[in-house]
């Protein structure tokens, strides 16, 4: 049965990014697995599709729908723990910074192999579209699924499981896009809890970083290279696993000083607001930002290292999985130095579309059909951001991510599912057979098309059914 009160109408949904808004024809916040079934049924009696919304935070249009939205995250309880398989159950609406801050504690001693940065993203929207943190060995978070509770188009609850659907079906439904059904519940593969020694140093050159990536890759177990751009540094982290103790208990100490700078008095928001209005200021901000980021080395438990940023400015953001063949770096050498050329040129017409970072993670491919990192080997999730806040037009970066965008392909990147995609299609064939296989599936489990909105269907270059 449906619970009205968990259902409204007239509701505007907007996504963290702010570049979407729904108005859906019934917003539904369900509070148990018991609600999902009537919620269904009841957009199947009103012809309507359904989107499952888990945190919000994609950019991608994946969630908009004028149908049914259902927001997941009051679904949040950690099911059950086997401490034996070292295996966590958890509901889908659950943030993965607050599951991983629950599983390091002295009650389980558990972590996770990988995470992604952000913390507040739900387990369900983390694996949906494959998302990932950096570790030359770890896959993404969707690698670490072994079984998955789905409720169908047709009504029906399915588990999939590597234990009983083989890891040929895993690998399909893993990364789903939302598009297979309401995932319930998410069982998810632990490690025992493990301390990581991190280091944050500032003093390389950008260039011989590059030029060397693969020894600096290669020489730690997790490792991101950051850089603002006009600087002559650049600014890496590398983590590597430790027995040592502890000195970090402090959930905040990662961006520390960035965040006093730029978040007390909105100084930030006024700092990028210069930079807006003046664009020949952008350099220098770029060189003050960049001089606040710490020059640190803590040993810390892993989930503490692993979301190292709690402060976010409002940023557009492309991210492209670029491959690293028998560990040659040299296509990540090139989508890097091509964005640094795409900034000199833009900068001698006067003009600074990217005006935040450009960051790169190294990680083990995914055998996720659609894993932007799919393959064999490893890849690197290469991605540049710029600051939209104070209104900025989009008209005032969008070529040069268009531009960038074609550089990574020609590459043969492929995008993340959440972040900034413009040519949308070309994802088809970007996927060749992996794409074919994941549609074989989807088209059996909803061959109506609840699962779909508009965005989808380009994506899957798939005729309206409804
Ligand atoms: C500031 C910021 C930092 C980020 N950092 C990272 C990062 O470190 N690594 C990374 O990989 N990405 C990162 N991202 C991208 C973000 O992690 C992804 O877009 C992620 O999918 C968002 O999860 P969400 O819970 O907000 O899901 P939403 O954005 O709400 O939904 C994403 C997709 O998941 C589907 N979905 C969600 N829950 C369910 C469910 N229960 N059943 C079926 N389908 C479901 C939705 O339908 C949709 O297709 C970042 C984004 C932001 C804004």
């Amino acid at each position: 049965m449906l619970n009205t009160s968990d259902c409204q109408t007239g509701f505007t949904w907007h996504n963290w990014g702010k570049n979407l808004t729904a108005n859906p024809s019934c917003y539904c916040t369900p509070k148990s697995k018991e609600d999902l079934p009537g919620i269904l049924q009841q957009a199947k009696n009103e012809g309507k599709s359904i989107r499952v919304l888990g945190g919000g935070f994609s950019w991608t249009a994946m969630v908009p729908t004028d149908g049914f939205m259902i927001d997941m995250t009051k679904l949040n309880k950690i099911l059950s723990v086997d401490t034996v398989k070292q295996q966590v159950t958890v509901e889908a609406g659950l943030a993965v910074g607050q599951l991983s801050t629950a599983l390091s504690g002295d009650q389980y001693k558990l972590s996770f192999a990988t995470e992604t940065v952000i913390p507040w993203i739900t387990v369900g929207g983390a694996v949906a579209l494959g998302c990932h943190g950096t570790g030359y060995s770890q896959g993404t978070v969707s690698d670490l699924v072994v079984a998955m509770e789905v409720l169908l188009a047709d009504g029906t609850w399915r588990t999939f499981s590597a234990e009983t659907d083989g890891e040929e079906m895993m690998d399909i439904v893993r990364v789903n896009l939302g598009a297979l059904g309401i995932i319930y519940s998410v069982t998810l593969q632990c490690v025992p809890r493990f301390n990581l020694s991190a280091v944050d140093d500032g003093t390389q050159r950008m260039k011989d970083t590059i030029g060397d990536i693969k020894n600096l890759v290669t020489s730690h177990d997790y490792v991101e290279v950051f850089w603002f751009p006009f600087n002559e540094n650049c600014w890496i982290k590398t983590w590597d696993k430790t027995d040592k103790p502890i000195t970090e208990n402090d959930p905040t100490w990662g961006w520390d000083e960035m965040k006093v700078y730029l978040e007390i008095n909105s100084f930030g928001k006024r700092l990028m607001g210069w930079a807006d209005k003046w664009p020949w200021l952008t350099p220098y901000v770029m060189k003050f930002i960049s001089g606040l980021m710490p020059q640190q080395s803590v040993i810390a438990v892993s989930s503490l290292v692993f979301h190292y940023q709690l402060f976010y400015m409002p940023v557009w953001d492309m991210s492209y999985c670029i491959n690293i063949p028998n560990n040659d770096f040299s296509l990540v050498q090139k989508a890097w130095m091509q964005v640094v050329k795409r900034i000199e040129e833009w900068k001698e017409q006067g003009k600074y579309p990217q005006n935040m970072v450009l960051h790169t993670r190294y990680i083990k491919n995914s055998s996720a059909c659609l894993s932007p990192a799919s393959g064999e080997d490893h890849t690197c999730c290469i991605e540049i951001l710029t600051y939209t806040g104070n209104n900025r037009p989009v008209s005032d970066y969008q070529t040069y991510f268009q531009q960038v965008e074609q550089d990574w392909i020609e590459l043969g990147g492929k995008p993340h599912w959440g972040k900034a995609i413009y040519s949308v299609d070309k994802l088809k064939s970007m996927y060749g057979q992996n794409m074919d296989a994941f549609l074989q599936v989807r088209q059996q489990l909803d061959p109506e098309q609840v699962f779909m909105n508009d965005f989808l269907r380009q994506v899957f270059q798939l005729p309206s059914a409804r």
